[in-house]
């Protein structure tokens, strides 16, 4: 993105008003020559190229193949500007309106890519030669690269076919044949080596995946230039026998992720292979332990000879904030203990250069480490007493609610008195321009905080008297304090800290700043009480509260590596406890605490997924158990696929779950078909990432299919997610239509709710 987001604004800038694009394209390379210099300088050898993408690299691959969906119009081969962010982003022009492909999360990374679509009879040729123009952009420059691909097998991996019956890894005949002109062409141009990265080889593999590797690994390593294969977020383990037998020159793993195969590798001894060693984090911001580092690093060297060594980050730096000098408010005891994308390129060096010319020549940034190292574990803001051992002290009964659902439902029918089909939101309502500028004027000053504060009663006040003029059974306030669910919550929590340009990149030119937990988390006050208890005050409806489950909080943020991140978990978990408990005190009797983030955590081995889950559920668990039966517990989910997690999901034992399923056209309720869910539940009934008005007709049809595997008195009725990003216009109507659902299902099936047994 560049150290000030110069990528986020050229493209910004040409999408608001698409011109030949070269201003855009000379802004692109431009960053792309200030990062490989910067890598020259900080004395990074093997610098790469073709890692550039002017939206997302798995795109920049679909366009080299020339797999481009014909509904985006490409001509003969061509991927001009438009068609290209057509395909990232939809277009609306000339009276056609085509949506863009489909996006999902790389891996277990919040970058998203764009997801590849192939149809039945797919045809690939060279198209989009941005590896090669990058390399010899970058020559010209004077400075050598080594490019970077995509590899087949991941893209067939994460590609997916429009025609359900087609399997995408048939296509890998077709496309070996671009992938091998593209290396001859790079040979051509000069390249020695290429970089193919293959992260899909850290996940578990089906036969047929494990053959296409095969297959792949010796098509492209005879096409010209000695293959790199890059591996990354996680260990080889089972599929380091597939690389160990191809032909492929060199080998890359991650030895933060996948430590355990620094001694696997030692014992297999593979012969005549480059190893490229990852020993520098790429996925979170802390400096390197430099002599573990080099320790390592010299075991390789003196089991294969300097020659078969390189010393590099584990995986791209495009997950790491760019350069940590810019941080010029962060606490410096906190900022010592960092390092970003410039820093970690530096740390390389270090590395590569205590081999080569001895441990003495780099002492100080060795001494730097360790003192980093030494104050980090001695700081008294890292370490809580009071949370350690309150952590230390969890029982099993603290992560249980006193009774089980079937008993606590009939409390809550009793006290809550909800209709059938009760009606519900998300939490957030419109956060309109003006929301947002009345918060900036507070950030900045221009207004005081009590000016601030009335404002946000106003826009509370007038949004509750709106829903109950919607007739919404169950309220809420429409969380217009929060400028981001996670950042709201880590701001008011101790053990967490925020940069000024922690940036990194979610998808296209969207950046996300996650937090930093350095900490011990503890809560010093009520975060969320005085807002919902000023809501509750000017109705008699029921007003749910809003919180952010710990495993989101998490997830959304920068761990601490010094401690397991269950550990991490279950202190944020503690602390929304005690939120939840004076939520009640304060008579709140719904609480919501949303885990959109749940499924996302799940790791990139099926093995390890029960003991994710384990950790993750009990958390969830541990934060809302502290209530007595008659206050009931919410939870919300949404954009992931959760077919594959519901016994985890129900296991939450949240008493109403509202989920996404809307965009899916209910998709989710297949697994209920087997499953029976046990407590209450609210699939989505409308998509708001568009502002479309559902109509009547389409809400009812919803719950009619939700009807089809669920008991009447399990069914909420809500959107699929929160409301922040819509405007009022749609929110309005969208309201109305999905009221008068629950209402005609209501005379439907009988005004009374059944008591839940
Ligand atoms: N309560 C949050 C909202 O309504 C939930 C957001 C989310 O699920 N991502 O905005
Ligand atoms: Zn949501």
């Amino acid at each position: 993105m560049g150290p000030g987001r110069e990528l986020k604004k050229a493209l910004e800038k040409y999408w608001a008003q698409p011109d030949d694009g070269r201003a855009l394209l000379a802004e692109a390379a431009r960053i792309r020559q200030m990062h490989w210099t910067a890598q020259r300088s900080a004395g990074v050898d093997l610098i790469p190229s073709g890692d550039f993408s002017l939206y997302d690299h798995m795109l920049d691959t679909t366009a080299m193949l020339g797999a481009i969906p014909e509904r985006y119009g490409a001509a003969n081969g061509g991927t001009p500007l438009p068609v290209y962010f057509a395909m990232a982003r939809g277009s609306q022009t000339g009276g056609r309106d085509v949506p863009a492909l489909e996006m999902t999360k790389w891996f277990d990374t919040n970058y998203h890519y764009i997801v590849p679509e192939l149809v039945a009879h797919q045809s690939f040729r060279l198209s989009f030669t941005k590896v090669a123009d990058h390399y010899a952009e970058a020559s010209k420059l004077g400075i050598p690269t080594r490019p970077v691909l995509v590899g087949p097998v991941t893209f067939l991996s994460l590609a997916k076919a429009s025609d359900p019956g087609t399997d995408p890894l048939s296509f890998l005949d077709a496309v070996l044949p671009v992938y091998e002109e593209a290396l001859r062409s790079l040979a051509k141009a000069g390249a020695a080596w290429v970089q193919i990265d293959e992260p899909i080889l850290v996940t578990d593999l089906s036969e047929r995946q494990r053959q296409a590797v095969k297959r792949a690994l010796k098509g492209l390593a005879g096409a010209g230039p000695k293959v790199m294969l890059a591996t990354y977020f996680g260990a080889l383990q089972e599929n380091l026998d597939l690389v160990l037998e191809s032909p492929v020159s060199g080998l890359h793993v991650d030895l933060v992720r996948g430590a355990s195969q620094a001694d696997e590798l030692m014992r297999r001894k593979p012969a005549d292979i480059v190893l490229s060693l990852g020993l520098v984090d790429g996925r979170n911001v802390w400096k390197a332990d430099l002599d573990e580092a080099v320790k390592t690093a010299e075991r390789f060297v003196a089991a294969f000879g300097d020659e078969r060594v390189i010393v590099s980050t584990s995986c791209s730096l495009l997950h790491t904030p760019e350069d940590l000098s810019l941080e010029t408010a962060l606490d410096p005891e906190l900022k010592g203990w960092l390092a970003f994308a410039a820093e970690k390129s530096r740390e390389v060096v270090a590395i590569a250069r205590a081999l080569n010319e001895g441990r003495k020549s780099v002492a100080a940034e060795l001494e730097e480490s360790r003192r980093a190292r030494e104050s980090r574990a001695r700081s008294p803001r890292i370490t809580s007493k009071a949370v350690q051992e309150r952590t230390a002290a969890l029982t099993p009964v603290m992560a249980r609610r006193p009774r089980p659902y079937v008993e606590r439902a009939r409390t809550q029918a009793a006290t809550l008195k909800l209709p059938l089909f009760p009606t519900t939101t998300i939490g957030s309502f419109p956060q309109t321009q003006k929301v947002r500028s009345v918060r900036a004027e507070f950030k900045s000053g221009a207004i005081d905080a009590a000016q601030y504060d009335k404002f946000v009663e106003e826009e509370i006040a007038s949004t509750v008297r709106m829903q109950e003029e919607l007739g919404l059974d169950v309220l809420v306030h429409g969380e217009f304090e929060r400028n981001d669910m996670v950042e709201y919550f880590g701001e008011q929590l101790s053990g967490f800290a925020f940069t000024r340009n922690g940036w990194v990149q979610s998808y296209g030119s969207r950046c996300v700043k996650p937090p930093l937990i350095y900490g011990d988390v503890s809560r010093p006050k009520p975060m969320t009480v005085r807002w919902s208890s000023y809501a509750k005050s000017l109705t008699k409806r029921p007003m749910k509260g809003m919180l952010t489950g710990p495993v989101t909080i998490l997830m959304w943020s920068f761990v601490r590596n010094d401690q397991p991140r269950d550990v991490t978990c279950r202190q944020i978990a503690l602390a929304l406890r005690d939120e939840v408990v004076d939520l009640e005190a304060a008579g709140i009797g719904i609480i919501q605490i949303d885990e959109p983030a749940l499924r996302e955590g799940l790791p990139l081995r099926r093995s390890e997924w029960k003991g994710y889950l384990s950790w993750a559920v009990e958390s969830f668990r541990i934060a809302s158990s502290g209530v007595k039966d008659g206050t009931q517990i919410h939870s919300h989910m949404c954009y992931s696929e959760f077919n594959d997690i519901i016994p985890s999901i129900a296991d939450m034992d949240a008493d109403v779950l509202s989920i996404e399923s809307a965009r899916s056209r209910m998709e989710l309720l297949g697994a209920f078909k087997e499953f029976r869910y046990p407590n209450e539940i609210g699939p989505g009934v409308y998509d708001i990432h568009s502002p479309r008005v559902p109509s009547v007709e389409e809400i009812s049809g919803l719950l009619e299919t939700a009807l089809g595997v669920l008991q009447p008195s399990q069914l909420w009725v809500n959107p699929d997610c929160g409301l922040k990003t819509r405007g009022w216009k749609e929110t309005k109507p969208a309201l109305v239509a999905m009221v008068e659902a629950a209402r005609q299902l209501r005379a439907h099936h009988g005004k009374k709710r059944p008591r839940a047994d």
